[in-house]
């Protein structure tokens, strides 16, 4: 993608520069499961939710947001997956209550010095770190969800999400915006906040948008099925693929080859699976010996 294609849009943005665009698209998200039985807004119960005496005024913002925020469809207005984004953005990130800093310790220890690594929710990110070899978890959470769950919520949220993170990004998804996605290893350096595993990173990132972070190589298996019924057959669970002493990484070896593919060892107890993998993360062959 080139910095064109990355540079902001005039007339998409200058469409949210209003205040009574906002209401528009607030208006259409609140009614999203009436939706379902009722149909979208017509042009006159928009205008008259939105409280707007003026329609042509009215009519104006509504074409403006058409059609990156508002599509129409049998004289309906329904709202894009953009403008329920932009809600979503809003009422999570506006959230008025308690929004400090929060902070704990966990169960789980740093796999270098041992010390109970320290889970830390501000401003729009939660981290998992060893205060002393960095952080092993970095994950975007907004304002609201600190207000009302606590930190070992969220930390196990953060995990479980981002493993269906991988799983979308293993088929060429990003996450977070639906475009093209890639894989790929090894990658040279890390930031230096980052805790240091003794393995190989990939860079996972998107083409569209700026989703871009390492991730050792073995945690790029968290959720593929096999490994999940390995982890099972120990009673281990699926977050132990990501945290504690034996996640995938400690547990495993990582080989490059000449092919440019990667075979990822694990072994547990004796039990091991062999996980080749290509250059773009897709599994080519797992084979299991026990
Ligand atoms: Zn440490
Ligand atoms: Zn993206």
């Amino acid at each position: 993608m080139t910095d064109a294609n990355r540079a902001v849009p005039d007339d998409a943005y200058a469409a949210l520069g209003d205040e009574t665009r906002l209401e528009i698209l607030f208006e259409l998200a609140d009614h999203y499961e009436a939706a379902w039985s009722a149909g979208w807004l017509s042009f006159s119960t928009l205008c008259e939710r939105v409280d707007v005496d003026d329609t042509s005024r009215f009519n104006y913002h509504l074409q403006t947001l058409q059609d990156e925020f508002v599509v129409k469809e049998n004289e309906q207005y329904r709202p894009t997956i953009a403008a329920l984004e932009v809600v979503t953005a809003v009422r999570s990130g506006t959230y008025d209550g308690e929004t400090e800093p929060c902070e704990n310790v966990i169960d789980e220890r740093c796999p270098h010095c041992d010390q109970q690594l320290v889970a830390r929710h501000d401003r729009h990110l939660l981290m998992l770190a060893c205060p002393e070899h960095g952080t092993t978890l970095g994950y975007p959470v907004p304002p609201v969800a600190a207000s009302h769950q606590p930190l070992e919520v969220l930390v196990e949220l953060a995990l479980r999400r981002h493993a269906a993170d991988i799983e979308s990004v293993r088929r060429g998804v990003c996450p977070y915006c639906w475009g093209p996605a890639t894989i790929s290893f090894p990658r040279e350096s890390l930031p230096e906040l980052y805790l240091r595993r003794e393995t190989v990173y990939a860079t996972v990132a998107c083409e569209a948008c700026w989703m871009s972070y390492p991730v050792p190589v073995p945690e790029l298996l968290a959720r593929l099925p096999a490994v999940v019924s390995l982890y099972d057959d120990h009673d281990l669970g699926p977050l132990e693929t990501q945290l504690g002493p034996r996640d995938l990484s400690s547990v495993s070896e990582v080989e490059l080859l000449e092919s440019g593919m990667a075979t990822v060892d694990i072994a547990l107890d004796g039990t091991r699976l062999e996980v080749v993998i290509d250059g773009d993360g897709k599994i080519q062959q797992c084979k299991r010996s026990d």
